[in-house]
């Protein structure tokens, strides 16, 4: 399994991010430690399943948690489907919790995909200050400490869940220096 800790400020050589062209990816992190951001520059917006945009298709706002469960349902049903077809599927979602991982992770090894996890691990005043600043989607900031509080045990989780490739980035240096190379067939 690779393990990369993308810590620029630390170390300046950042290594790539390299991902299998049929792979699962799961970006992980809190409400505000830039997931959204990174998929879009990073990711072919076809490949990325956004919670947040199936709440708002499903209930027309990111943020209403009442549309959660149908708003997963939908994210599945589309992963199932990429995956099937051997695309790249991205999920941006917070994805902290081991059940939340798990179904996905299940689905990715029913089709022979490879996974790999992005830990989105920000100082957690930088995911309060952002979820704070941004214009449209916010959440309560004692959700963005309860999701951090579980960032804390994901790494030492993650290592432990069949993915072949674990990256960490942690400082918006390393989120700006990184790279994504998404390996053709
Ligand atoms: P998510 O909740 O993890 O998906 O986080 P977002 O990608 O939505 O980012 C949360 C806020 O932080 C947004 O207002 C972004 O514009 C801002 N943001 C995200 N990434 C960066 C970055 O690299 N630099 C700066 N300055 N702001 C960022
Ligand atoms: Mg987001």
């Amino acid at each position: 399994m690779v393990r990369a800790s993308l810590d620029a400020a630390a170390d300046r050589t950042a290594v790539p991010i390299a991902v299998a062209h049929d792979a699962l990816v799961l970006l992980v992190g809190p409400s505000g430690s830039g997931k959204s951001t990174f998929a879009a520059g990073y990711f072919p917006p076809e490949a990325v399943l956004s919670s947040d945009a199936f709440r708002s298709r499903l209930a027309g706002d990111p943020a209403d948690q009442s549309a959660t469960d149908e708003a997963f349902s939908a994210l599945h049903a589309a992963a199932e489907v990429r995956l099937g077809q051997g695309l790249l599927t991205v999920v941006d979602a917070t994805n902290l919790r081991f059940e939340a991982r798990d179904p996905l992770m299940a689905m990715a090894w029913r089709h022979g995909r490879p996974a790999a996890a992005i830990i989105f691990m920000l100082p957690l005043q930088q995911c309060l200050d952002r979820n704070d600043a941004r214009p449209g989607r916010r959440i309560p900031a004692r959700a963005v400490r309860a999701q951090y509080a579980l960032l804390r045990r994901v790494v030492a989780e993650v290592v432990n869940e069949g993915f072949s490739a674990v990256y960490q980035l942690r400082s918006v240096a390393a989120i700006e220096s990184a790279s994504v190379r998404i390996d053709a067939p």
